[in-house]
């Protein structure tokens, strides 16, 4: 049998056109919360209440899209549509799985927190306060339901997640006391609604106090594992990351790709060691790679010149790409580097901030946190991860050509399904991809230098910082399908990756309430390299990376393995 290329048709793909716009109407009518966290301020006032009929509407909606998509024939869509439409028909099925199979609603009491969605509304000036504080209290009339419903779902939660939303929950308090107070103070409502709305806000907060005392007190004998198992990680990995591999066969490259770091970290640290060290190298592997780490990380700029030294590099990194002529990249969309806003106080390091499609005059900013105010030992354990070669790789991986960049060409063909369902293996692949092409292509060497290539030191640091993501996976994998104990872990992360103490405890407390999540890095980073390699194949001597880079970005933040089809095709 012979499927002729079908030529796009131009009515199918109107009707999918219009398709699309109902579909994401329908979308923001039954999550209301997702909504205006996109910056859709239509359905603000309303909280869904999480009980059967919401389940139930949720369901009939899954099914009655998903039956509406096969009455498109997807091979006569443009290559934006029919990325369009796979992606939507994941994550129809994906919702579908999620309530039926995983049963997150049942299992995990963190899910119900209302905080952050009260937060935006107060913090987000999309409108004027007066009219957003009315949204603010019609939306806080639901909460005692909300909370009642919460109560009604919860069976037999794991313990981890129990704790994280008795912590979560009670963290949002100030929310509805301290934020609101300040807010209504500012307004110019009557002083009628502002006693109203206050009162509204003590029974939502007495709620939300009982659902912490009641997770407190569950009498929860056999709570379930917060470990997965190997057929809901497989299947949640196969819904959420839309990946071309399974999970195991993405860690068993992990574990393949551990191996080859340390053997390069290990040819690396020979070759640098008298260069830093006058006594003799040890002779266990990992511990002279230890202390090369140990001995760089000193190599860090100061607390004070934290902002400056990351403002510095951008330039260097847009110029870098040019000269070697990697990737276009548009002049006339300079990233608007800015001192953390308040809200966000406190988070050091940098990252992206990109206005949601429904704002599309917003910047895109450079979020970069500052260390004021830190006392002395965690200001330089900081540091000292993020060092003179780390910082220029956070950089690479953030901004310039990584997340900053990709989301310049994903606006070139703007997609409001790939803007709300975007493929985080994708995007976050692409980020790690970009700091292993900078180095291939010698980013970091001594100006004038006759090899061009990146100095051994940037590329044992880079090393580390990949065996990170990959670890990540590794933990991920094993955690959730082969019970792997603290114990084993922190070995791990501590031991063979190089990290610190506290940085591995708290992985550890993240992968004891997430799943697959922390996957999604190594897999599209995998995914990317491979899909790099079979161009070259494909194209031979007229291989061009510039080319590469620029076709992979135009598609949108599409799963790799759509892009991969549409390119080798
Ligand atoms: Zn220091
Ligand atoms: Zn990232």
């Amino acid at each position: 049998m012979s499927i002729a290329h079908a030529q796009p048709s131009k009515t199918e793909n109107a009707r999918f056109d219009v398709y699309k716009g109902n579909f994401v109407e329908k979308l923001w009518k039954i999550n209301p919360s997702w909504a205006s966290s996109v910056g859709y301020h239509k359905y603000d006032d309303v909280l869904i209440v999480p009980d059967a009929a919401s389940r139930a509407t949720e369901l009939s909606f899954c099914k009655k899209e998903l039956d509406t998509l096969k009455t498109f024939n997807v091979n006569n869509l443009t290559d934006a549509n029919r990325t369009d439409y796979l992606m939507i028909q994941s994550y129809l099925k994906n919702t579908e799985w999620s309530i039926a199979q995983l049963k997150g609603y049942e299992w995990d009491p963190s899910v119900y927190n209302v905080s952050g969605l009260f937060a935006d509304i107060l913090g987000n000036e999309y409108d004027l306060l007066d009219n957003r504080l009315r949204s603010f209290y019609r939306k806080l009339i639901f909460v005692p339901a909300y909370y009642e419903a919460a109560k009604n779902n919860i069976k037999n939660p794991t313990l981890e997640h129990t704790a994280l939303a008795i912590e979560q929950n009670m963290g949002g308090i100030p929310v509805f006391e301290t934020d609101l107070k300040e807010a209504l103070a500012k307004s110019s409502l009557s002083e009628g609604e502002k006693t109203q709305y206050a009162a509204a806000a003590a029974l939502a907060v007495t709620a939300i106090k009982d659902y912490a005392e009641w997770l407190g007190k569950l009498d929860n004998k056999t709570p379930r594992s917060f470990r997965l198992g190997k057929k809901l990680y497989e299947e949640k990995f196969g819904h959420e990351l839309q990946s071309g591999f399974t999970a195991e066969e993405i860690y068993k490259q992990a574990i393949a790709h551990k191996k080859e770091l340390h053997t390069k970290m290990y040819a690396t640290t020979q070759r640098l060691w008298t260069k830093y060290y006058k006594t003799a190298m040890p002779a266990d592997t990992l511990t002279a790679i230890r202390q090369m780490i140990d001995r760089l990380s000193d190599d860090h700029v100061t607390a004070v010149g934290f902002q400056t030294a990351i403002e510095e590099q951008l330039p260097e990194l847009a110029a870098f790409i040019k000269r070697k002529d990697l990737l276009f990249i548009d002049p006339t969309k300079p990233l608007v580097v800015r001192k953390e806003p308040a809200y966000m106080a406190g988070v050091a390091g940098a990252s992206i901030n990109s206005p949601g499609p429904y704002d599309k005059n917003g910047n895109t900013y450079y979020n970069v946190g500052s260390l004021e105010g830190w006392d002395k030992d965690k200001a330089e354990s900081y540091l000292r991860e993020y060092n003179k070669y780390i910082l220029q790789i956070l950089n690479i991986h953030e901004a310039i050509p990584g997340h900053y960049t990709q989301l310049v060409y994903a606006n070139q063909s703007p997609s409001i399904i790939k803007s709300i369902l975007g493929n985080n293996a994708m995007i976050e692949g692409w980020a790690v991809y970009a700091e292993l092409m900078m180095l291939e292509n010698g980013y970091g060497a001594i100006p004038l230098s006759p090899t061009d290539e990146a100095p051994p030191e940037m590329w044992l640091m880079y090393y580390k910082w990949n065996m990170r993501s990959t670890c990540n996976t590794i933990l991920d994998y094993s955690v959730h399908t082969a019970n792997m104990s603290k114990d084993a872990a922190m070995k791990l992360l501590v031991n063979e990756a190089f990290q610190q103490q506290a940085e591995a405890e708290g992985k550890w407390k993240r992968v004891t309430v997430s799943q697959v999540q922390l996957c999604c890095y190594f897999t599209g980073f995998t995914e990317i390299c491979n899909l790099r390699d079979a161009m070259k194949k494909k194209s031979g001597k007229n291989f061009s990376l510039k080319q590469f880079h620029e076709q992979f970005l135009s598609y949108g933040s599409a799963p790799v393995k759509h892009i991969r089809a549409l390119m080798l095709k």
